[in-house]
Parts: structure tokens; C-alpha cells; sequence
């Protein structure tokens, strides 16, 4: 039998998304610096958050907390369970024409009597620095420049960053959701893969991840893919992240040695997000003065 040296030396190379975010903290801090510097204030990000749902005020807060560490300025409007959606749209029309704003976050979910998708196509496509619009989406599905929904492009950036040729891949995406699934597979088209989306009512899931390349996994379930169906030599990204379980959406037990690279859960994909906020932020008042 031949042995496949070449295989056996191969390592599994571990996508870390910290370390890219720390690194990439260092560069964002100094376009900030500079712009303060050249057009006399710092980029400023604006949240909105509805309600009290308790994950979304502990997001919220990581996000400010690394704006103030990054030399964003920002604030969070907290508006209350009651709120209207007119008043909202008010809110954000109100941030669209202030020019000291650069971008405007609202956090999802709002309270189900909100229309969610009116509010946040109401962002101006200049300021929607989480990439949530209509807008924006179909921009980036028609390849034109838009600011992409920050988990995606957070991982495009991880995938880049490590050299990671995505043409030609067989990648599949596992959900399609709005801010997740389907601007990542946009995204992944948009670099060449050929690209399959998985979600709730397909058939041959198992089939489908013993072919891919790359998998994104981005399903909102712990542990629902097993490391163990996938193929040999695959890079898997596992988006997810289940804070009571401190795991991701696949049993990364042994994935080690069937992937040829792997996020990690934490410290993978997670980091990335709030990096990539507020790496377009910066590119928002970048573009707006030109600089
Ligand atoms: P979501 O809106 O709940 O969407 C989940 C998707 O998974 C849906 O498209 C659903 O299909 C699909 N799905 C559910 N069960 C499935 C099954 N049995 N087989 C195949 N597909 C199935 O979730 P999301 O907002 O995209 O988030 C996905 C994961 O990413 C979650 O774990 C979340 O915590 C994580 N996340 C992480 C970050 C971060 O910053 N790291 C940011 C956002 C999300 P249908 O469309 O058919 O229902």
C-alpha cells in the first residue's frame, strides 16, 4: 500500500479568529487615529436596542467596549419593550442625517411587533456598517461594493488572512438566514466557489458535507454537525456559538484530524464580528471624507 507522507505531515492549521482580531486592532487603531488627526473627530457608531432581551444587551455592550478600546465613538440608544415602529424609523432617520454619524447598528431580534426589515432598510446604505439593508444585500449579491453583514465578511476576512484560496471549492453554507447564510454564500460566489446552501428541508445534508470543501456551519444548533461526516481535508468554519454549552454548531471532537483547517469555538468566528463592525465603521467616515 502507498503511504502518503505527504498527507500524514500535513497539519491541521487552526483558523484564530483572536489572533487575527487582536492584529487587525492594531491597524484599525491607527486609521482611527488618523482620521481624528486629519478630519478633527473619531468615527462614530450608533446602536439602537429594543427591549431587554439579555443576550442582545450583552452584545451590545462588547461592542461598545471595543469601539472605546479602538477610538470609536459611540452610543447606544436603548428604547423600550413599547416602542413603535414608526418611532424607530424616526430614530434612525434622525441618525442617517446627523453628520457626525458614520454607522448605525441595530441589534436584532427587536420585539416581534417591530418590523425589523423596515427599520433597518430606513439605514442609509452609507451608514449600514452591519450590511443588514435589502440594499446592501443585493449589491453584494450583484457584486457591487457594499458593506457586508459583519459575521461573513468577518469570516472572508479570517479566510484570507490565512491564505485560503477559495476558487474552484465546492463550498457549502449550512442555514440562510438574512445576516448570516445568505450573504456568506454571496460572499463565497462572489470570490469564485461553487457554492451549495443547505437549511431546514434539505434532503441530503449528509451527502452534501461529505463533498464540500469548505462548509460553513451557521444552523443555531449545538454540536448538529459531527465531525465524523465530513470530508477528509475540508475547511470548516463553524459560525455558531451556544454560550451555555460553550460550543459551536459542530462537535469539533476530532475534527483535527479530518479537517485541513478549522475554526475554533471560541476564539474562531466570534472574535470576528465585532472586528469587522468596527472595521467598517472606519470605512464608512474613510469613504464619506476620502480619505
Ligand atoms: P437562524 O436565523 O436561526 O438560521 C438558522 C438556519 O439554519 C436556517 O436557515 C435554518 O433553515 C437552518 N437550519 C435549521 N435546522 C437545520 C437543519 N436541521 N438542517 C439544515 N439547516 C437547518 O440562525 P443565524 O442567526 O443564522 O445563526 C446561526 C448560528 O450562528 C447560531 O449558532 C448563532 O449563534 C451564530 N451566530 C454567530 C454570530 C457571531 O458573531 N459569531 C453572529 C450571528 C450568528 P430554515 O431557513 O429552513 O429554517
Amino acid at each position: 500500500m502507498h503511504f502518503n507522507f505527504k498527507a500524514f505531515y500535513m497539519k491541521c492549521k487552526i483558523l484564530d479568529g483572536k489572533k487575527f482580531a487582536e492584529e487587525s486592532y492594531i491597524k484599525l487603531k491607527v486609521r482611527s487615529a488618523n482620521l481624528l488627526e486629519k478630519i478633527g473627530r473619531k468615527p462614530n457608531l450608533q446602536a439602537i436596542i429594543i427591549g431587554n432581551d439579555p443576550a442582545s444587551k450583552t452584545y451590545v455592550g462588547m461592542k461598545e467596549r471595543a469601539c472605546l478600546k479602538n477610538g470609536i465613538e459611540t452610543k447606544t440608544h436603548q428604547l423600550s419593550e413599547n416602542v413603535t415602529t414608526n418611532e424607530v424609523i424616526d430614530l434612525v432617520h434622525k441618525l442617517n442625517s446627523s453628520p457626525e454619524v458614520d454607522g448605525i447598528l441595530m441589534q436584532h431580534p427587536a420585539p416581534k411587533h417591530i418590523n425589523e426589515i423596515e427599520c433597518f432598510n430606513t439605514i442609509s446604505l452609507e451608514k449600514d456598517v452591519d450590511g443588514v439593508t435589502t440594499a446592501g444585500y443585493g449589491r453584494l449579491s450583484m457584486g457591487i461594493n457594499a458593506f457586508g453583514s459583519c459575521t461573513p465578511l468577518g469570516i472572508m476576512r479570517l479566510l484570507d488572512y490565512y491564505n485560503i484560496e477559495l476558487q474552484g471549492l465546492n463550498a457549502l453554507v449550512v442555514g440562510r438566514s438574512q445576516i448570516l447564510g445568505k450573504p456568506m454564500a454571496a460572499m463565497l460566489l462572489n470570490a469564485n466557489a461553487t457554492v451549495t446552501i443547505a437549511h431546514s428541508k434539505t434532503l441530503n445534508l449528509s451527502e452534501l458535507l461529505k463533498e464540500a470543501d469548505l462548509i460553513v456551519a451557521a444552523v443555531g444548533v449545538p454540536r448538529f454537525i459531527k465531525s465524523s461526516s465530513l470530508k477528509k481535508g475540508t475547511i470548516l468554519v463553524d459560525a455558531g456559538y451556544h454560550p451555555t454549552e460553550n460550543c459551536g454548531d459542530v462537535d469539533l471532537d476530532g475534527i483535527e484530524k479530518i479537517a485541513s483547517a478549522f475554526t475554533p469555538v471560541p476564539g474562531g468566528v466570534g472574535p470576528m464580528t465585532i472586528n469587522t463592525l468596527i472595521y467598517n465603521t472606519i470605512s464608512a467616515m474613510e469613504m464619506k471624507f476620502n480619505v
